[in-house]
């Protein structure tokens, strides 16, 4: 019999995808199950980005790259970050990946030895621990409780730090939560990390454009200069521009380190595909309009799923900044019972209550190293939501 080697033993079967195959299963038998779980956004790639990708066909563009993104890729990602960011990257201090996912995969492949250490701050989204732990690292989970929003304290990073610890990951805004942070609240997090030469950051700004009732983006490089020789800036075209099946992201930080990513690359999937380069050129380069378009479309869905479900009776949902989630307390509700008769004990038992009885599919808290809690991605039709909505305040409405 197959035996799976030792560092994928480690890390287990996705939460996640247990809940997205019994929501399919569901599906397939018929139910109307309504699922809240995928963390992609629900509209096309935009018409100009498609269309660069044609060209690109057409022109020839369908061979081997440069490993870690061709130079004209490289360029659009520098003056990206000039034009959002404020930060000025050489074009070898910037890495393209097959998603950021990729770009993340590669810096811990090329910087952790066995039993690093790599702060997290918790809710997280799930893969950074699972990345962690494929690379011989051990992860390190903050909880962040909802009374800093969800947000990680000086004094918790500070007790955190050992002298095995490589990273810190911040991702703001966040998946699971939303919540980000405002360069004031990143401020007293680099006074620690100054103190701690050792150990890097990175950032995750892959839901930068993704930010609501005008709170300003701020990232660890731009907030701290002196921490630009640590951090690696990740970011990609995924969430903003609707490009999650493209697969291009990127990052960029110390040139010591894009090289050796770019050897874990080397030996993985030699470059990016040519073809979502060229598209990602036109996302990044051309006309940012439908950015704008898009957040303003997610916040009002946002507005109206953090609504429905404080009106719901034992739910409370703080309001995110950013993202396309909401992550809201179970606690009310637990201790209680279905009339089934089930007691429901954790926010495991919520969420398959939710999928079971009533047919939306929503993920745990425990997944992302919080509970008691759930996710929501409202990256879906306002009908949808409504009716989903409606569905968990009659489930809570019939707890006993
Ligand atoms: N970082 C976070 C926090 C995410 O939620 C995701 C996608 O779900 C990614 C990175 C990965 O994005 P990409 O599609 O660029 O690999």
């Amino acid at each position: 019999a197959f035996e799976p080697a030792q560092r994928v033993r480690a890390i287990g079967v996705s939460e996640i995808l247990r809940i997205t195959d019994h929501a399919n299963a569901l599906k397939r038998a018929g139910r109307p199950v309504i699922v809240l779980g995928a963390g992609e956004p629900d509209f096309d790639t935009p018409e100009p980005i498609r269309a660069a990708a044609s060209r690109a066909m057409e022109r020839g563009d369908t061979r081997y790259t440069v490993l870690d993104g061709s130079p004209a890729m490289k360029a659009a990602v520098q003056l990206k970050f000039r034009r959002d960011n404020v930060l000025d990257f050489a074009l070898d201090e910037i890495s393209v990946g097959a998603g950021a996912k990729q770009v993340i995969f590669n810096a811990l492949m090329a910087s952790l030895n066995p039993g690093d250490e790599v702060i997290l701050p918790a809710p997280y989204w799930t893969s950074y621990a699972d990345i962690v732990q494929i690379c011989g690292g051990v992860p390190v989970s903050v909880p962040c409780g909802e009374t800093n929003g969800f947000r990680l304290d000086a004094a918790q990073l500070e007790a955190a730090i050992t002298p095995r610890t490589r990273w810190l990951f911040l991702n703001s805004p966040s998946n699971p939560c939303g919540a980000a942070y405002s360069a004031a609240q990143l401020a007293p997090l680099c006074e620690v990390l100054l103190r701690h030469p050792k150990v890097w950051v990175l950032a995750d700004d892959i839901y930068e454009h993704i930010l609501y009732d005008g709170h300003a983006f701020a990232t660890p490089a731009a907030v701290e200069p002196r921490l630009r020789d640590r951090t690696l800036t990740v970011n990609g075209v995924s969430k903003a521009y609707a490009m999650t099946g493209w697969r291009v992201g990127y990052g960029a930080g110390p040139r010591a380190l894009i090289a050796a990513m770019a050897v874990v690359q080397s030996q993985s999937t030699s470059c990016p595909s040519s073809v979502s380069q060229a598209a990602a050129i036109e996302a990044l380069t051309g006309p940012q309009q439908v950015v704008a378009e898009r957040r303003n479309d997610f916040q009002a869905r946002r507005d109206f799923v953090v609504a429905a479900l404080n009106r719901a009776p034992g739910l409370h949902c703080r309001v995110p900044e950013g993202a396309f989630y909401t992550f809201a307390s179970c606690a009310g509700v637990l201790g209680r019972r279905t009339r089934s008769g089930a007691l429901l004990q954790t926010d495991s038992d919520f969420c398959s209550y939710l999928l079971q009885d009533f047919e939306v599919a929503v993920v745990p808290g425990s997944v992302f190293g919080l509970a008691p809690y759930f996710r929501i991605s409202y990256a879906t039709s306002m009908a949808q939501l409504e009716e989903a909505c409606a569905r968990i305040a009659a489930a809570c409405e019939a707890l006993e």
